[in-house]
């Protein structure tokens, strides 16, 4: 037996119901009854010249060679845009939509979280201004169709096989990766081609590539043409790192900070400890008002933030300095230090950035994480 929404095989999952069998690995979507056909989800085509688009600022040379080079590729397999952080992924599928719309094909753009959904969402409604580009996310699914559909992947459930492209951004972040369900609906939701754009590939996608069954683009330089930070490493002792932090912080006194801490109890710890020097937000998991600490960092009224992994992705602080605080830490992995590191130096106006890694003993994730920065820009030369 095989679901054919989640693609569970697991016969642990599949129960017998008054109705006959279903799968209970994808039940909290809705119950899916494995003996009745499933019907393909149809989807209006888009509207007539919906596919025409208008960028703010115009491709780089080798954005627009990247971009070309998918919207060409992705008709014959899936495609993996591998990106440094910065590098404008959104405007590399460009032109992939629009070879898709003009042909009457169903594009989505599939985010793992939310709140970047309603984001992308207004950014890919000024790209294409003709198109109705609808948000499908928690509170908002009312409305299922339009030209271009941008959605959590929590929300692929509704359309089996409804897509000839699907767009599946950072499939490595949480809560995506590893996520067997959220996984195989986002296989059955997709008749047509994956592009995958991420900066930091897992080992499943890697693995995809080295097989010949997608082909990997990549780009290494942001538009704006600065290297990549490359973090420093230093190893030093508790508590004289604290030391070493205040310093650091002393020194980027004139620009934004964000320390990066394991947990949620070092968050809170150190960012009250923080707050003795200068004031500090402290954005974890458990923040309520997050949307409005991060805002109020972003326009430079808080220039000091202590955060968890929450931070890691999506968010552009202009002239940010990072510095990551026991990044020796297990939840830190190579590809959070990368995202993390990444957070520096992304904007026109401020391309460069500081970023410290501050470690109680040696690590691999930190090292590697080092040497990939360093050659990526190697390979941007
Ligand atoms: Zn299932």
């Amino acid at each position: 037996m095989k679901c054919p929404r989640c693609l569970n095989e697991d016969p642990a999952f599949f129960y017998r119901g008054s109705r006959g069998w279903y799968c209970r690995k994808c039940i909290s979507f809705s119950r899916i009854l494995l003996e009745e056909d499933q019907e393909p989800v149809t989807l209006s085509p888009p509207a007539l010249r919906s596919e025409e688009y208008l960028l703010r600022y115009p491709l780089t040379p080798e954005q627009k060679q990247v971009a070309e080079e998918a919207a060409r590729r992705i008709w014959h397999q899936d495609v993996l845009i591998h990106a440094v952080c910065g590098a404008g992924k959104t405007e590399l599928t460009v032109l992939a939509i629009h070879e898709h719309l003009k042909r009457g094909k169903k594009v989505c753009f599939a985010i793992a979280r939310r709140q970047v959904v309603l984001e992308l969402q207004q950014r890919l409604a000024q790209i294409f201004p003709r198109a109705r580009v609808i948000a499908v996310c928690g509170g908002h699914t009312q409305v299922l169709d339009g030209d271009l559909i941008v959605c959590t992947t929590h929300q692929l459930w509704r359309y089996y096989m409804a897509f000839d492209l699907l767009i599946l951004d950072e499939p490595d972040a949480y809560p995506y990766v590893n996520n067997a369900v959220l996984q195989g609906v986002s296989r059955t939701s997709c008749r047509g081609r994956f592009l995958y754009l991420t900066a930091t590939p897992d080992a499943e996608l890697l693995h995809q590539v080295e097989q010949g069954t997608m082909c990997c683009l990549k780009l290494s330089r942001r538009p704006h043409g600065h290297p990549l930070p490359v973090p420093v490493l230093r190893i030093v002792p508790f508590p004289l790192d604290l030391l070493v932090l205040l310093r650091w912080l002393y020194a980027h006194r004139a620009h934004p900070c964000l320390v990066f801490v394991p947990t949620i109890r070092m968050a809170e710890g150190l960012g009250r400890l923080l707050r003795l020097y200068r004031p500090c937000a402290i954005v974890t998991s458990r923040t309520a008002d997050k949307d409005t600490q991060i805002q109020a960092f972003r326009e430079g009224r808080t220039a000091l933030m202590c955060a968890t992994t929450v931070m890691e992705r999506g968010v552009t602080i202009p002239d940010v300095q990072i510095c990551v605080y026991h990044a020796e830490h297990p939840v830190f992995h190579e590809a959070g230090l990368v995202q993390m590191a990444g957070r520096a130096g992304r904007t026109f106006a401020h391309p460069e950035g500081d970023v410290l890694f501050l470690l109680q003993e040696k690590s691999p994730a930190a090292e590697k994480c080092q040497k990939e920065l360093a050659e990526a820009n190697a390979c941007a030369v």
